[in-house]
């Protein structure tokens, strides 16, 4: 389980999946990184390195499989604690953890990608192109955009990404950010002659069908302005495309900034999901052995149900 907000999709159990954790920083939106504050108090257990090593790019072998244990339709976060499309993380653990994510029984979940590395992801998916139509309905794709200049860099290349679902996730949003020229609504198309072989246009058509917004938190947060938040939600709205309000900071508060969660912006709550593809989405067929032994590292040593759960609550916390 995870408490993060936009994975809480209405019908779906909300869930992170770290099979990879670690990474090293980019851009001004990394400055403040919950992952990296939070591997710190994880540090030396429950396979996160010693400091001052904590957030070193690190294989967890042991996670690869837990995808196979969800019984009921999850809504997951692919390493919540990192960045999947690292450098430092080899092609061949991106496959490995890839098939777990195609694999027949693991396509009632949908899995969403996060990254800043939008060159690696969609170098990565490009080269499983063959298979995307019939087997990835269920992967969207995003990249996180902190201001005009990382929206400039990094959403022409998610554009380029084949997927079904493409995602534009600002948090931290530090400033104004003008998305319009991106911004298409989802279409279902029919792949098929039954009532559920649908899907959507994404593969052809390019565009961003989801827009999350959040301010910073935490002790160094930067202020945005609330118009800031108001101008994507306009852009959302005049595009069709849905938006998903995480988290604003009341800088007027007399004591300090406090930061609000889901909160209402001009009178409403903002929290809205792209529709999903259909049903019958996935097809039949695709891998049918997935690979247990990330090349990244070794197995780890098996964790106590104890030290899974303080673990899960800690991973659990805000996205990065
Ligand atoms: S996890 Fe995200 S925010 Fe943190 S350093 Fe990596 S890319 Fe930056």
């Amino acid at each position: 389980m995870t408490k993060i907000e936009w994975v809480a999709r209405p019908g779906t159990t909300p869930e992170s999946w770290n099979p990879i954790t670690g990474c090293s920083k980019l851009s001004e939106g990394c400055r403040n990184c919950y992952a990296e504050r939070m591997a710190l108090r994880l540090a030396g257990r429950f396979g996160y390195p010693e400091a001052p090593h904590h957030f070193d790019v690190t294989g967890h072998t042991d996670k690869l499989a837990v995808p196979f244990g969800w019984r009921t339709p999850r809504t997951v976060f692919v390493c919540s604690m990192g960045d999947l499309f690292h450098e430092r993380i080899p092609w061949s653990d991106l496959q490995r953890i890839f098939d777990v994510m195609v694999y027949e029984k693991n396509r009632k979940h949908t899995f969403l990608l996060l990254t800043k590395r939008a060159d690696r992801m969609q170098e990565f998916i490009s080269s499983r192109l063959p298979e995307l139509p019939r087997h990835c309905q269920h992967i969207w794709v995003g990249v996180s955009v902190e201001n005009q200049q990382a929206a400039d860099e990094r959403i022409p290349t998610l554009l380029r990404t084949p997927a079904a679902v493409r995602f534009v996730s600002c948090e931290p949003l530090l400033g104004e950010v003008d998305l319009q020229e991106w911004l298409y609504e989802w279409r279902p198309v029919a792949w098929g002659p039954g009532p559920d072989d649908w899907a959507c246009d994404a593969f052809e058509n390019g565009g961003i069908h989801w827009v999350i917004a959040s301010c910073e938190s935490g002790p160094s947060r930067r202020p945005v302005h609330a118009d800031a938040f108001r101008s994507l939600r306009d852009q959302c709205q005049d595009a069709g495309v849905p938006f998903f309000l995480k988290q604003i900071a009341m800088d007027n508060h007399p004591c300090r900034p406090k930061v609000v969660k889901l909160p209402e912006l001009d009178g409403k709550v903002w929290q809205e999901w792209p529709s999903s593809p259909g049903k019958g989405r996935c097809g039949e067929g695709g891998p049918t052995r997935v690979a247990w032994q990330l090349d990244i590292l070794g197995d780890k040593e098996k964790e106590t149900d104890g030290q899974r759960k303080e673990k899960e609550k800690v991973e659990g916390g805000p996205p990065v």
